[in-house]
């Protein structure tokens, strides 16, 4: 198998060839159609997350078929399409696992940052986090549904039922959830970069009610804010923006410092809380719905061998929507 290889915290991707590994017992190996490239993944190369496995294969938005099964793996079958996500191994046992928490695993591994992902031709995945696809879609259009998308809906529920809401960050994760959102028929308020005429287009485009700066206030007060941009700095903007007693999720796994800001802001019930990874319960019921909403995912497809360059035009916001590795 070929893999684009992180030797070393803060270096560029290696293109490197390793021996085909077999799947153990649970486990089943894969063959990568496509993989996305997920802002996580540039956190993992450039060290802000801590301990990561190194040398590791970064890529957790993974598409492909099976074509290896390790010994009691019961209903998935080779050849069959499955998407492996960001949580890739949970333990099972611990308080958070048995309380129907395990997105909080005191023991978890994270495909492409504590065990191998996608940016490679093969990867090996726990059965129990590899979700069954169907045939409907393709493989580079599903491949950001399996981390933007999964960890959007984990946050869309989180944030409640209220009808207006705000996305601050318009980027792969939320050009998802707006999509997802206006289907629930909610209405959407886009918050981007201050003057970045394109991004607020592209959100109006994907049904977005209104689009703006995130320095702006919403015409009306929202009911609830999804933090996706990682500018701690959003948080009291995003706090100003929501009502009495309305809610802002931040559902980035890493984000700057958060400025102290006058507690009037939280004041009157407001709640600010954050989303960590995913269920299994999660990738089912959203993966199930997925085709029934029909959403769209704008991507733009890189081969392998030019991971670092997706990964650097990412980090430059040269496109919107998702980069998708194509294998
Ligand atoms: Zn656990
Ligand atoms: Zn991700």
């Amino acid at each position: 198998m070929h893999a684009m290889v992180l030797k070393k915290v803060g270096t560029a991707l290696e293109w490197t060839d390793l021996a085909d590994r077999q799947p153990g017992a649970g486990q089943i190996r894969v063959k990568v159609a496509a993989c996305g490239v997920c802002r996580t993944d540039l956190h993992v190369v450039d060290g802000e997350l801590p301990d990561p496995k190194v040398p590791i294969i970064p890529g957790h938005e993974i598409v492909g078929r099976i074509d290896a099964i390790g010994t009691g793996v019961e209903g998935l079958r080779l050849g069959e399409r499955v998407g492996v996500p960001w949580v890739g191994y949970t333990c099972g046992v611990c308080p958070y696992c048995r309380g129907g928490q395990e997105n909080l695993c005191d023991r978890p591994l994270f495909t492409g940052y504590t065990r191998d992902g996608g940016f490679a031709t093969a990867t090996i995945a726990d059965a129990r986090y590899a979700f069954p696809l169907g045939e409907v879609g393709r493989d580079q259009a599903l491949a950001p549904l399996l981390c933007a998308g999964l960890i959007g809906w984990r946050s869309l529920a989180i944030a409640g039922a209220g009808k207006k809401l705000g996305l601050y960050g318009f980027g792969a994760a939320a050009h998802i959830v707006a999509q997802v959102a206006r289907w629930q028929g909610r209405s959407v308020c886009a918050f981007t970069r201050p003057g970045d005429g394109a991004a607020q287009a592209f959100a109006r485009r994907l049904g977005a009610a209104w689009a703006g700066g995130s320095d702006e206030m919403p015409p009306e007060p929202l009911d609830a804010a999804i933090i996706f941009a990682t500018a701690g700095d959003l948080v009291p903007l995003a706090l100003r923006a929501v009502r009495k007693g309305g809610r802002v999720v931040c559902a980035g796994i890493h984000m700057s410092g958060i400025p102290t800001f006058p507690y009037r802001l939280l004041w009157e019930e407001r709640q600010l809380v954050s989303v960590a990874n995913l269920t299994r319960q999660d990738g089912i019921d959203f993966l199930r719905l997925a085709p029934t909403i029909g959403i769209v995912t704008q991507t733009t497809p890189y081969p392998l061998n030019q991971a670092n360059q997706a990964l650097a035009d990412l980090r430059a916001g040269r496109f919107e929507g998702a980069a998708v590795l194509v294998v």
